[in-house]
């Protein structure tokens, strides 16, 4: 029997929402599985860049 490619076409595309670690096919919140998980990062992101920022730490890896 040779390998039916029309299978191929109904593959959906599963990733990993990098927030709440579910698999997701959602094209529109992509990476994210929603819109609230979206957020979340941006809010994340808002948090991190903002406590660098703040931050600017000088040279504290020296022993
Ligand atoms: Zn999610």
């Amino acid at each position: 029997m040779e390998q039916e490619n029309t299978t191929s076409s109904k593959v959906i595309k599963l990733h990993k929402c990098p927030i709440c670690g579910k698999l997701t096919d959602s094209r529109e919140y992509r990476p994210f599985c929603s819109k609230r998980c979206s957020d979340i990062d941006l809010g994340n992101w808002f948090n991190e860049s903002y406590v660098i920022e703040g931050k600017n730490k000088p040279d504290e890896e020296t022993e």
